[in-house]
């Protein structure tokens, strides 16, 4: 809504009635489609430099009955305004860890799972989330992924280290989601338990084009090599973004060059016939 200072307001209001209508309208689907499970994970491929997949990122889509596959930026603000997150949240890390049992069952159980968690979500009911969806039987050791952003971590450092200490106690890993798009005090970072920085695809997209996405890129592999983290580049689209990437020692790549998201249920068979690796 626009605001142009404060006579304006009333000439806005209806635009913003509507908008807060549609809102609730969206939460109290939000809410239905819970209760009918409607939402389901897609998973994309973080690839080694061998080839091999290291891990599957799991992106949540919201099976609308009369929409269709509906992508997070649909829906996923209004369930962290809402708190509806914490319940949604809750079932991507069970479904999370069930695909890893799979994975695990298949022969694949060093890939790992990658899930994104919210601010709303990183409170110390977190623990209990991770602890029940583990359901008493820890996965490998950094099966289970979180991605947390800079902003999520940077809100609250020493509560932030001292959760994420007790949830590397249960086997979970830690990326840095979206690195180098918040204001990551240099300092602290070395003081959090992570393995990883993942680089924003905005960086990404114009390497080769835009020297200083370019220098950006560099120095995010520099950083994390010089405290001992990995880099994962996300949005890789081509191959010269692809090799560029590869031949200053980003660990792994992500992007639409090895496929979109898909259910699990394909991604598994093609595993298995060796689609990969
Ligand atoms: P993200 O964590 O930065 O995820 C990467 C997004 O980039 C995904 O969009 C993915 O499908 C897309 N992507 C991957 N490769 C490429 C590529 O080569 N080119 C382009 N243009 N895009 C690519 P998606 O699935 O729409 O998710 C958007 C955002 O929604 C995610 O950004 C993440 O912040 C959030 N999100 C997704 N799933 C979850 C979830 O389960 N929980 C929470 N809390 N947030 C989620
Ligand atoms: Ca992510
Ligand atoms: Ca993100
Ligand atoms: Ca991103």
């Amino acid at each position: 809504a626009k605001r142009r200072g404060r006579n304006r307001a009333v000439a806005y209001r209806p635009a913003f009635d509507a908008t807060l209508s549609r809102r609730l309208q969206l939460i109290h689907q939000l809410r239905d489609a819970l209760e009918r499970d409607e939402f389901e994970l897609a998973f994309q491929p973080q690839v080694a430099a061998d080839g091999e997949i290291a891990a599957l990122e799991a992106l949540v889509r919201w099976r609308h009955p009369a929409r269709g596959l509906l992508l997070p930026a649909e829906f996923i603000a209004v369930c962290e305004d809402s708190g509806l997150i914490v319940e949604l949240g809750r079932r991507i890390l069970r479904d999370a860890v069930w695909c890893q049992r799979r994975l695990a069952a298949a022969g694949f159980g060093h890939i790992r799972i990658a899930v994104n968690v919210s601010a709303a979500q990183f409170t110390d009911d977190l623990y209990d989330d991770v602890a029940q969806a583990l359901h008493g039987r820890p996965l490998a050791d950094g099966g289970l992924d979180l991605e947390l952003t800079e902003r999520v971590i940077m809100d609250s450092p020493a509560h932030a280290i001292e959760l994420m200490q007790r949830l590397a106690g249960l086997g979970v890993s830690f990326s840095i989601d979206d690195f180098g798009t918040g204001y990551s005090s240099l300092a602290y970072l070395k003081r959090f338990p992570i393995q990883r920085l993942k680089i924003d695809r905005s960086f990404v997209q114009d390497l080769g084009q835009d020297a200083s996405d370019a220098a950006i890129c560099q120095s995010i592999i520099s950083l994390a090599r010089a405290l001992d983290l990995h880099t994962v580049a996300e949005g890789v689209e081509t191959e010269q973004q692809r090799d560029w990437l590869r031949e200053r020692g980003c660990e792994e790549l992500q992007g639409y060059l090895w496929g979109k998201p898909q259910p699990f249920e394909t991604l598994l068979p093609a595993l298995q016939h060796g689609r990969w690796g």
